[in-house]
């Protein structure tokens, strides 16, 4: 027997959830999840159905079997890092357990989520939906306050507990750490009371809308904050990334003119601004006139971490205004990460997804058709309107175009700024990303060159060690210069474009021996075996799709007597020029081979047999017209087209070989149709 408290209404938890902005979930003996208010996003991600099970069950799971066992509140940090408390309570005379908290309260725990979404454990797990709710609390005071609240609402009644029956967990205990700024604004606003009406509503209801914006838009949201009621009109606001500030959005004179902040978030001058609640001043080190300006940060930090800063150029018109708007700030410290951290996984992700298109649409293409690609996929990613990709000839040195985006003219490729470039992005080894070409100290003419924005970026090609060409962006669609999600972007892609190049250049090489296996060493043209595949296929494609098909077999005449006559190798000589007149009359698609001896094969794909013949007697001219060094030579020609009748491998072959013979039959020099002499023969 134990006295426990009954859990309190629905409505009234629902009450203390949405106050605390703490999840609260009640979890039975079962070990079922019965309620879950305001619940992290990262819990209905990992225990989707609300049955503890895997990690969870060692946490939440466990939960009632150990406050039990410890007769009083516990509170525990999960293996996910979110601090919790947990109470065993009575639901309707059944014992379960309250959890209360599930949120983070120490940044390196939040920091090792974000990694384990990104790169480890959780990275097979959507990202949006991970991250959707994450709450990030500034210490564990609201656990606290929330699990007093919650005794204080349920009446205690006699409730039969069985003895636990698992192990215990090692229970800690949580001490307040730093002050809550959520709390401070939630509760007392005492300090805060000063402000004017209009401002602490304004505030309240930033406080309230900033985790449905994007990060961008909420950083810009504290700026207006700043210059409508601190009079901030020059202020920028800095995001920590890769232990620097760097700047995202700025307004006033921070947005023209650009300023270097000297100082990096892990400073011990900014730690100490943090301890003490208060700004740092900075003073302007080379000041034109003697005149320095003096830059005040607000570090904005989440527990003793910098994440942010409000940096301004202007002064504020107290210390204690000051104070009160770092004060403010810092009590969305928490949602303000949240809102960036979803932004860089949800940047990660998109990146990672594009990488991936961009990787399966690269695998089909061959040859130019490669390079195309490459370049009009690559485009696409960074929504530049023109691209280029310039491939280096190893023996001159040169660039050469290998292929263009968005570039009509051959000229307008040779102003490419990727081509001017193109030596010195070579040199560095490392991608470019030029804000403005003319600032750059690259001259530029936009308008001569038909471009819209002076923004570039290329990037140099490197396959293993070997430098191979350069890939340019330009005009960006949206009219902006290129930023550093592109660059981040091009990086990613460019091994993926690498390994393109590679692939391709083993596909060339392998082309090349297939090559030496295919062709004829005497006439160049391809050999028997080829032919015989290709006819294979085009019959399957042909009665597949009832395109039309030719096939003819060509045989020079007379050809033992003019071996006989001039002798071997002169018969040679002539067989090979037979070979170039036929490859110089026939088409592109056309696939003409040696069918051994003095025989040639020609496969004609998507031609009727008239359009054959037509093109037959062509090459029988062509010989005919030939000198050959010793005497004329002439050539039979026998063709078999498709026909619904006729549609086979054999039966083509044997079809041109009759029409050949009765060519021969007719007096050489000649083309004959197989169909042809069916109807003859049937008339
Ligand atoms: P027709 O075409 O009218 O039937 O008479 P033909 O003299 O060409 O008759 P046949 O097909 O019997 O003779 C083919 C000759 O072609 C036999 C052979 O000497 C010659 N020949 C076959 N292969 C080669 C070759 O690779 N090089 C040379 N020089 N001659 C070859
Ligand atoms: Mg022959
Ligand atoms: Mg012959």
């Amino acid at each position: 027997m134990a006295r426990l408290k009954e859990v309190p209404p629905q409505r009234e938890l629902s009450d203390l959830a949405d106050s605390s902005g703490l999840a609260i979930s009640v979890i039975d003996r079962s070990g079922v999840e019965t309620t879950a208010l305001n619940n992290n996003s990262i819990c209905r991600s990992l225990n989707p159905d609300g049955e503890f099970v895997g990690k969870c069950n060692a946490f939440c799971g466990k939960a009632l079997d150990n406050a039990l066992n410890a007769g009083r509140e516990i509170g525990f940090t999960c293996h996910a890092g979110l601090d919790c408390r947990a109470l065993a309570m009575s639901d309707n005379g059944k014992p379960v357990a309250v959890v209360v908290g599930r949120t983070f309260t120490r940044s390196e725990n939040y920091r090792r989520a974000a990694s384990f979404a990104a790169t480890g454990e959780w990275s097979s797990m959507p990202v949006s939906a991970m991250f959707g709710n994450v709450l990030l609390t500034g210490s564990s005071v609201a656990l606290e306050k929330t699990v007093e609240k919650l005794e204080r609402l349920g009446r205690e009644i006699e409730v039969e507990v069985q003895p636990a029956m698992t192990e215990t967990i090692e229970i800690e205990r949580f001490e307040p750490e730093i002050v809550d700024f959520a709390e401070v604004i939630e509760e007392d606003l005492e300090p805060v009371r000063a402000l004017p009406k209009d401002e602490t509503s304004d505030w309240r209801s930033l406080y309230s809308t900033i985790l449905s914006q994007d990060y961008r838009t909420a950083c810009e949201m504290l700026l207006d904050f700043a210059a409508d009621h601190y009079g901030l009109g020059s202020a920028a606001i800095l995001a920590v990334r890769k232990e620097k500030f760097v700047n995202v959005t700025a307004r006033g004179q921070m947005a023209i003119s650009g300023i270097r902040i000297g100082i990096s978030p892990t400073d011990e001058r900014i730690a100490t601004a943090i301890s003490d609640g208060d700004a740092l001043v900075l003073s302007e080190r080379r000041s034109k006139n003697g005149e320095g300006r003096t830059l005040t940060i607000l570090p904005v930090a989440v527990a003793t971490d910098a994440t942010a800063a409000i940096a301004t150029l202007d002064q504020f018109e107290s210390d204690d205004r000051r104070r009160q708007l770092l004060r403010l700030v810092n009590t969305v410290a928490g949602r303000l990460e949240i809102l960036r951290l979803r932004a860089e996984l949800d940047g990660r992700e998109s990146i990672e997804r594009s990488v991936k298109k961009f990787d399966s649409e690269l695998r089909n293409a061959e040859g130019d058709d490669l390079w195309q690609q490459l370049a009009a996929n690559s485009a696409q990613l960074l929504q530049a309107e023109r691209a280029s990709l310039l491939l280096i000839d190893e023996l001159s040195g040169k660039f050469r175009v290998a292929a263009s985006v968005g570039m009509t003219a051959e000229g307008t490729a040779e102003q490419d700024p990727g081509r001017r470039v193109a030596h010195a992005i070579f040199e560095r080894g490392k991608t470019a990303l030029v804000p403005d070409a003319l600032k750059a100290g690259l001259q530029d003419n936009v308008e001569e060159r038909g471009y819209r924005t002076r923004s570039f970026i290329s990037s140099p090609i490197v396959l293993g060690e070997k430098k191979i060409g350069v890939l340019s962006f330009t005009d960006k669609a949206t009219s902006t210069a290129f930023n550093a999600k592109d660059l981040e972007m091009v990086e990613a892609i460019a091994p993926q474009i690498a390994v393109a190049i590679d692939r391709e250049a083993l596909r060339a090489k392998a082309g090349e021996f297939e090559q030496l296996s295919v062709t004829d060493a005497l006439t160049g043209l391809l050999n028997r075996r080829y032919i015989e595949q290709r006819l294979d296929e085009e019959v399957k494609r042909s009665n597949r799709h009832g395109y039309p098909m030719s096939f003819l077999l060509l045989d020079v005449d007379h050809f033992k007597s003019y071996n006989d006559t001039y002798g071997h190798p002169a018969g040679d000589v002539a067989l090979k020029m037979v070979a170039d007149v036929i490859k110089d009359t026939l088409r592109g698609a056309d696939v003409a081979a040696r069918f051994g001896g003095e025989e040639f094969a020609i496969l004609l794909p998507q031609t009727v047999d008239e359009e054959a013949a037509a093109i037959a007697e062509r090459v029988r001219r062509n010989i005919e017209a030939t000198e050959f060094p010793h005497r004329e030579v002439t050539v039979s020609i026998g063709i078999a087209s498709c026909s619904s009748e006729l549609c086979s491998t054999t039966g083509l072959v044997d079809a041109a070989d009759k029409a050949l013979y009765d060519a021969k039959r007719l007096g050489r020099n000649g083309v004959r149709m197989f169909a042809q002499m069916e109807i003859e023969r049937f008339e």
